[in-house]
């Protein structure tokens, strides 16, 4: 019998739970992180979540609910913890992957375990480990494989634990909602329930052909996934996977573009000086825009080479903020995201020796805001505009 050693973890309501870790006094209170005045709640405590308020929710009809919420800004710590919390999966097993800031696949078949009670002895210290260390509760699913696992540590949350026995995938997959399938949204759930498919048997004993014009070309593989197949391997990408982001909410819609860009330049300062101290290199950059409505649009584009270099970035950043923000509308936030890690050493530097300069002026200031908590250097872009 083949040993089930994949694990899918997910941390419970990770950003309330980071913000608790620091707070004790808030635990079994209504807690939920999010901006105030107009942000959306992007995490609940389970507590909060019993009284209606949920994710994504704007903070102001979340207080509304419940009135007694105890909202949380965003603290900024969660991609520390994060990282923190997959260095004991590390520990661990070689093989993980990071699906998101807060949950993760494990392999834990080079751990040379032998029975499944050594198994799940193993998930549970690190369930432990992970409470201990940095106060985060997490849910377990392990199974043969990713979907199964990742569907079983959803079902209990809080602190679950569920384990599906190799050979029973099907069995286990049979009697849920077919809402637990990552992937399949609200209108394909829509076109499922009005055949009377509702579970995951349902859909098994759905003739191919009626199955096949209900979801179309990938009825095949959607079928397989239903009976609680995948073949998808547990890979440790960590580059990948990594990415880096920073987001700002303003107090009133912008909408002058040169204002928009500066503070775009400045969340780009900020997020290239983290990917230096990783000693790491990057090729993508996203810009994402939010109007007042809450609806976004995003304009992304990757270098030829990887860099750790702000200024590589500038000549792109116009650009994609006029493509992302094409309707002539004020905005309430902006993201900028850079992803494509490379942490391979540069093959050679084809930049030339202007970048050279340009590096050790970054590091410099890297190195003069680290101390006594930040010299307060700031490009000359990152100052307000004077008022004439
Ligand atoms: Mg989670």
């Amino acid at each position: 019998m083949p040993l089930a050693t994949i694990v899918h973890l997910d941390a419970d309501a990770f950003f309330v739970s980071v913000e608790l870790a620091t707070r004790p006094e808030l635990k079994g209170k209504k807690v939920a992180v999010g901006g105030r005045q107009r942000g959306i709640i992007s995490s609940a405590s389970y507590e909060a979540r019993a009284a209606g308020v949920y994710t994504p929710m704007p903070s102001q009809r979340a207080v509304k609910v419940c009135p007694d919420l105890i909202l949380l800004p965003h603290s900024g710590n969660y991609s520390e913890v994060s990282r923190q919390m997959f260095d004991l999966c590390e520990d661990l097993t070689p093989l993980v992957q990071r699906n998101s800031i807060d949950e993760g696949y494990l392999d834990l078949g080079p751990c040379g375990l032998k029975s499944a009670e050594a198994v799940e002895q193993v998930v549970r210290d690190l369930q432990v480990r992970i409470w201990a260390e940095l106060s985060i509760p997490i849910s377990m699913g392990i199974a043969t494989n990713r979907l199964v696992a990742q569907i079983a540590s959803k079902l209990r949350k809080p602190r679950g634990f569920v384990v599906i026995e190799p050979g029973r995938e099907q069995e286990f997959m049979a009697p849920l909602d077919i809402k637990e399938m990552p992937g399949v949204g609200p209108k394909m759930q829509e076109r499922l329930r009005g055949l009377r498919i509702n579970t995951f048997g349902d859909v098994l004993a759905l003739g191919d052909s009626a199955l096949q014009s209900a979801v179309g070309d990938g009825w095949r593989d959607f079928k397989a996934r239903c009976a609680g197949e995948d073949d998808r391997a547990v890979e440790p990408e960590r580059g990948e996977a990594k990415s880096y982001s920073h987001q700002r909410t303003f107090g009133r819609d912008i909408e002058e573009f040169a204002e928009i860009e500066r503070i775009a330049k400045g969340l780009l300062d900020d997020l290239m000086s983290k990917v230096r101290a990783d000693e790491t290199r990057i090729r993508t950059l996203t810009v994402l825009v939010r109007y007042g409505d809450f609806s976004q649009e995003s304009a992304g584009r990757s270098l030829p080479e990887a860099t750790d270099l702000e200024t590589a970035f500038y000549p792109l950043l116009p650009t994609l903020l006029k493509k992302a923000w094409h309707k002539p509308r004020a905005l309430r936030l902006i993201s900028v995201r850079l992803s494509g890690v490379d942490d391979r050493p540069a093959q050679l530097d084809i930049f030339g020796a202007t970048d050279d300069k340009r590096r050790r002026l970054a590091g410099l200031m890297d190195q003069l805001n680290a101390r006594d908590g930040g010299a307060g250097l700031v490009r000359a872009h990152q100052l307000p505009k004077a008022k004439h």
